[in-house]
């Protein structure tokens, strides 16, 4: 039997959290927030539940991690299809017959091809030096400049023209009526929330969770006091910064109780000109099919932010300086692993754009590294 520290409550701490927990091990997790779930935390207001850290949708191909949630949460069949809002016209996403559609009128899927190939030839035998001539050389100009533009440029804070063509690497076409967003085989939302789920997978007599405690405050004593540390903040910060700062993107969210029983008719209407600040507005209610106070709902506008210390890091920005010195930090971890001290995971120990069932699966296998079952 050993104890172990969890640092964070999010998905990663709390699988790893469970398994530990289930093969007789002491677990502690303390969490600086003052509540469990880390980003898919969500809570009942007006009987909606919010998704507080930005809208969540579970969807997956890894029928292992599909059947392992299943344990923990029943799922509804919430099919992510976001709108798109240019200048008061609305386009379905992702880019679909529906799109072609109302962007040029076409009919069939030949039709699409055609005019796709035709907007792309701007580009045609030239090599994209930039995000802007990426986008263009796949899709062509009037969607890149009505659904792609504005949007990304206030996600990165930057001109597309100054942003590295690799951001874009494909943008898939589908010449068919689907706007099902994601191509993946299982989809949904966990009936009463991501909350719940995350206090089933910690409700283990073995299981301690200390809300409103920074590993920080007591670092020594907690590697001291603990025969193992699961360490899911972030990598630099562990190491005290000494190599340099990796770069994260940060998130406003403003949420508003509406008088009304349905706001924008969607869970999710994405704002694609650059001159409106938000980039989406999340209705929570739709991921629920209405559920809660037939006359009131709740929305959130999400406003992209640059990160300073201090602010939430919601995104690691993965370009070729941030991966070559998280590349540094990982030695440093795989040293501490070694002295089988501390494992580092999730998306702020490992640094990478881990989705939900990408965190449960890296956090599967590091319960197998560290039991070897
Ligand atoms: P986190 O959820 O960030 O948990 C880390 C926890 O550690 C936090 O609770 C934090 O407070 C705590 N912590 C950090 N430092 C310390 C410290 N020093 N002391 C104590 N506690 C500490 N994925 C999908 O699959 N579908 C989606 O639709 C989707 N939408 C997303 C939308 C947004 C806006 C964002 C930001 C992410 C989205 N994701 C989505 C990704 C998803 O949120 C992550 O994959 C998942 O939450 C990562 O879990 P984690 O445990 O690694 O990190």
């Amino acid at each position: 039997m050993k104890n172990f520290l969890i640092v964070g409550s999010g998905l990663f701490g709390a699988v790893f959290a469970h398994e530990a927990a289930k093969r007789e091990n002491k677990v502690t997790i303390i969490e600086k927030r003052d509540h469990i779930a880390g980003n898919v935390y969500s809570k009942e207001v007006d009987g909606i539940q919010v998704h507080e850290y930005g809208a969540h949708i579970f969807h997956t191909s890894n029928k292992k991690v599909w059947d392992y949630v299943q344990q923990f949460a029943e799922f509804n069949r919430y099919t992510n299809s976001p709108v798109a809002n240019y200048k008061g016209q609305m386009y379905n996403l992702p880019f679909n017959m529906n799109t072609f559609n109302e962007m040029w009128g076409i009919r069939t899927p030949q039709e699409a091809l055609a005019k796709i190939n035709e907007q792309r030839r701007e580009m045609a035998g030239k090599e994209p030096k930039n995000l802007e001539e990426q986008a263009i050389s796949l899709i062509g100009r009037d969607i890149y400049e009505k659904l792609i533009k504005g949007y990304t440029e206030k996600q990165w804070g930057r001109p597309c023209t100054e942003l590295p063509a690799f951001i874009i690497k494909r943008l898939p076409v589908r010449l068919i009526y689907d706007n099902n967003y994601f191509n993946d085989d299982y989809q949904g939302i966990p009936i009463g929330g991501y909350t719940k789920m995350i206090e089933k997978m910690l409700d283990h007599p073995n299981i301690t969770v200390k809300l409103n405690t920074d590993f920080f405050d007591k670092r020594d004593e907690y590697l001291k006091n603990y025969d193992k540390i699961v360490y899911t903040g972030m990598i630099d910060r562990f190491f005290d910064y000494k190599l340099g700062e990796l770069e994260y993107r940060s998130l406003c969210f403003e949420t508003e109780e509406k008088n009304i029983g349905n706001y924008q008719g969607n869970a999710v209407i994405n704002y694609t000109e650059a001159e409106i600040p938000y980039t989406r507005i999340i209705e929570h209610k739709h991921f629920e099919f209405g559920k809660g106070d037939p006359n009131k709902t709740i929305i959130t506008r999400e406003y992209p932010a640059d990160w300073h210390r201090g602010d939430e890091p919601y995104y690691p920005v993965n370009n070729d300086r941030n991966n070559q010195l998280y590349a540094k930090y990982a030695k440093y971890a795989e040293l501490a692993k070694k002295q089988d001290k501390v494992i580092f995971g999730g998306r702020l120990g490992q640094y990478k754009y881990y989705n939900m069932d990408q965190v449960i699966e890296a956090a599967l296998n590091a319960v197998h590294n560290e039991f070897g079952d």
